[in-house]
């Protein structure tokens, strides 16, 4: 496992062409194949292990690279530029190591940091229910006191990668007490744990690469000192803490549209129609110039951001929904017209733009769908009517 000291921005460009590297070295000949494929390449989570991104946000003082949101971003957009579904998992994982640092206490930490940093253990995030999306609040998993132990009930589903996870993350109420509504906290359950039930994998429409978990927890029995913060801290500092998690969706949505980008302007300049590369009708052009004006202003905002979120910016709720709203939905406009420059070819499974589409869809709906994110941006300016 490599373990980097982040202390100059120097590193960061080290960092990012040690991802692009790796992207470029073992995942892009892999991607068509797990898209193909549809099963969760231990391979690559393997090489993410070993070049210590798994660690990255986890703090120097529980032996991790205590990697910044700079960092993290610009692993994720690198990543994201070759295979979506790769970032994704460095982020869902990412995002749990951020949620666990805000939250819990240091024996905690260093528990299930060091489980990380030494065992390369991956941590899956289980906020969801089917009758809990964008309303996370009511949700209706329990988890109930008994003795030394919190018994958890519920069904959590849409979980990345839960199925392969070692440790979830899970959201879960205590209710019978007198606060209304019931405290929220969150429990760090080990994927073993007999009272852990896989239900199903779903099949997508993308992001191959990664799974999509329904589980049930059937009394599910926790230790109490599993239970990451106090009481009820779990909604609002956990949440707050997974709007990190947003920018680096929207690093993700840029890297992505990045790689389509280029490969749309390689295509212009040697496919050839009417006698001439298609790149020189300004019908393309003008395509090509729109894409690369949106991906530019998409990657300020994602500057932006970092910035902000980095400097515990009072703004960063509105800030980073910004980001990832506009990201995201450039994403999707820049990969649908690289598909649409390919012709065709854009349209046959094993282009690269052809599953650059399908994968950057779900950025718009994951993480807060973008109609929250919009709900979060007017918050910002309208407060709280
Ligand atoms: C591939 C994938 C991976 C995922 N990974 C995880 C994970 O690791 N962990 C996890 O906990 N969850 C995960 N999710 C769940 C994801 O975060 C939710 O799907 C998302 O938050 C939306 O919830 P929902 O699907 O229930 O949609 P709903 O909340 O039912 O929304 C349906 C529609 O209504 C709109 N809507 C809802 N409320 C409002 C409002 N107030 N104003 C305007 N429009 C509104 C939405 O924008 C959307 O268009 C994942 C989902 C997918 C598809």
């Amino acid at each position: 496992v490599t373990h980097w000291t982040l202390d100059e921005d120097a590193e960061l460009t080290a960092m990012r062409t040690m991802a692009r590297d790796l992207a470029a070295a073992v995942i892009a000949p892999r991607a068509v194949e797990i898209d193909e494929g549809e099963t969760f390449p231990h391979d690559v989570l393997d090489h993410l292990r070993r070049q210590g991104f798994l660690a990255l946000a986890v703090p120097e003082k529980f032996g991790g690279a205590g990697g910044r949101l700079r960092h993290v971003t610009a692993v994720a957009e690198e990543l994201a530029r070759v295979d979506v579904s790769s970032a994704c998992t460095f982020n869902s994982h990412t995002s749990c190591a951020v949620l666990v640092d805000a939250l819990a206490d240091d024996e905690q930490k260093a528990r299930l940091f060091g489980r990380i940093v030494d065992g390369g253990a991956l941590i899956s995030l289980a906020l969801t229910e089917p009758g809990a999306g964008s309303d996370a609040a009511a949700l209706r998993t329990t988890a109930a006191r008994a003795g030394d132990s919190f018994v958890l009930n519920g069904v959590k589903h849409y979980c990345t990668n839960a199925d392969v996870a070692d440790h979830l993350l899970v959201f879960a109420a205590t209710p019978g007490g007198d606060r209304d509504p019931a405290p929220i906290s969150v429990y760090a359950v080990a994927r073993d744990n007999p009272g852990l039930r896989i239900r199903r994998c779903e099949k997508k429409t993308g992001l191959h690469g990664t799974t999509t978990v329904e589980f049930e927890l059937v009394d599910c029995v926790v230790p109490a000192t599993d239970r990451l913060g106090a009481e009820g801290e779990g909604f609002r500092t956990g949440l707050r803490a997974l709007q990190r998690g947003r920018v680096v969706v929207a690093a993700i949505a840029v890297g992505a549209a990045e790689g389509a980008l280029e490969q749309a302007v390689a295509h212009a300049r040697d496919r050839r129609q009417f006698g001439v590369p298609i790149g020189s009708f300004q019908g393309l052009q003008f395509k090509l110039a729109d894409m690369s004006i949106q991906l530019a202003a998409a990657r300020r905002l994602v500057d932006h951001a970092v910035r902000v979120g980095e400097s515990d910016g009072p703004d960063f709720a509105s800030v980073s929904a910004q980001a990832k709203c506009f990201a995201t939905d450039t994403a999707m406009t820049v990969a649908t017209e690289a598909v649409q420059v390919f012709g065709g070819a854009g349209y046959i499974r094993g282009t690269h733009v052809e599953r650059v589409m399908r994968d950057v869809r779900v950025l718009q709906i994951f993480e807060g769908t973008n109609e929250l994110m919009r709900v979060l941006v007017a918050r910002g300016l309208l407060g709280r009517l």
